[in-house]
C-alpha cells in the first residue's frame, strides 16, 4: 500500500489539530499509517498542550510543531520559513481551519456585521491563499494542498450562516489556486465533509438536527467519521489522486446528491 500512496517520508504540514476530535487529527492518524513525516501547526498554547499530549500518548515525536496564526501574515511567513528551512521540501499541506465570531453563527445571516463577515472570510478562506503562497517556494517537487469545506458552501443551510459564505469563497479559492499552482504540479482540492462533532461544530446551532437529517436521508443512512475524512484526505494527498485538482470531494455518506 505504501508503494501506491508514495507518502512514506514525505513532509506533510497538518494545520488545525485542536484536540483528538479535530478533523486534522483524523488526517494525521491516516498519514501516520502511510509513513509520512507529519509537521504540525497550532494557533493557541491550549492546542499545543492538547497536541503534545496526543502525540506523547501515541509515542510519536513532538519535535515538528510550529506556531502559526493564519490571521497574521507575519506568523504564516515565519512558520513556513522555519518549516522550509528545517525540512527543505514540503510535499503536502492540510488546511483544516475555520473560525467566525460566535454572534455571527448565532444571529440571522442578514445581521452579520461588516467586521464579522471579513473576519470569517479572512480566517476561513483567505488563509488558504496566504498559506499556499508561503508554502509554494518549498513545494519544489510538486505536491498536494487539501482544505476542509462543507455543503453550506453551495446550499443555504440556515444555521451555517456566514460560514457558508466563507466556505463558498474557500471552494472558489481552491479552483483559482489550482490554476496558478498546477504549473508547478501542485494540486489543490477541498474535502466537503459531512457533520462531525468537533469544537468548531459546537458553534453551529441545531447541529443535532443536521446529524439526524443525514441519518434519515443520506444514501448510506449514517453519519461519517473522522477516520473516513482522514482516509479520503490521505488519498487526495497521495500519488493515487495525481490527476485530480481544483475539485471538491464529498465525504458525506452521499447526502449532497439527494434533495
Ligand atoms: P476544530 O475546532 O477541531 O478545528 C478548527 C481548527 O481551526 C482549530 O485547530 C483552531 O485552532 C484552528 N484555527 C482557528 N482560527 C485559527 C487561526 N487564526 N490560526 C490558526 N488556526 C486557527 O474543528 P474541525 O471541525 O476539525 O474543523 C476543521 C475544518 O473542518 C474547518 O475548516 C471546518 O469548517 C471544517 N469542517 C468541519 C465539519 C464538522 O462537522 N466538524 C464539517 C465540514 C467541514
Amino acid at each position: 500500500m505504501e508503494d501506491l500512496l508514495k507518502l512514506k517520508g514525505k513532509n506533510i504540514v497538518v494545520m488545525g489539530v485542536a484536540n483528538e476530535r479535530s478533523l486534522a487529527w483524523g488526517v494525521a492518524k491516516s498519514l501516520h499509517t502511510a509513513g509520512a513525516n507529519i509537521i504540525y501547526t497550532y494557533r493557541l498554547e491550549r492546542s499545543l498542550g492538547k497536541l503534545t499530549k496526543l502525540l506523547e500518548e501515541k509515542e510519536l515525536s513532538t519535535d515538528n510543531i510550529f506556531q502559526c496564526d493564519v490571521n497574521d501574515d507575519n506568523s504564516i511567513h515565519k512558520a513556513f520559513t522555519e518549516i522550509g528551512e528545517k525540512f527543505g521540501v514540503i510535499h503536502g499541506i492540510v488546511h483544516s481551519i475555520a473560525f467566525a465570531h460566535a454572534e455571527d453563527l448565532k444571529n440571522p445571516f442578514v445581521q452579520t456585521s461588516r467586521e464579522g463577515f471579513a473576519f470569517a472570510h479572512d480566517t476561513s478562506a483567505y488563509s488558504l491563499v496566504a498559506v499556499a503562497r508561503e508554502a509554494e517556494p518549498y513545494m519544489t517537487e510538486g505536491g498536494s494542498i487539501v482544505t476542509m469545506s462543507y455543503l453550506g458552501a453551495e446550499r443555504a443551510i440556515e444555521t451555517y450562516r456566514v460560514m457558508g459564505v466563507a466556505k463558498a469563497a474557500l471552494e472558489a479559492s481552491v479552483r483559482y489556486l489550482a490554476i496558478d499552482l498546477g504549473k508547478k504540479d501542485i494540486r489543490v482540492n477541498a474535502i466537503s465533509a459531512g457533520p462531525i462533532r468537533t469544537l468548531a461544530a459546537k458553534g453551529v446551532s441545531g447541529f443535532n438536527d443536521i446529524l439526524r437529517t443525514i441519518e434519515e436521508k443520506s444514501p448510506l443512512q449514517r453519519n461519517v467519521t473522522q477516520d473516513e475524512v482522514g482516509d479520503m484526505t490521505l488519498a487526495i494527498l497521495s500519488h493515487l489522486s495525481r490527476g485530480v485538482t481544483g475539485e471538491v470531494i464529498y465525504v458525506d455518506s452521499g447526502y449532497h446528491i439527494v434533495g
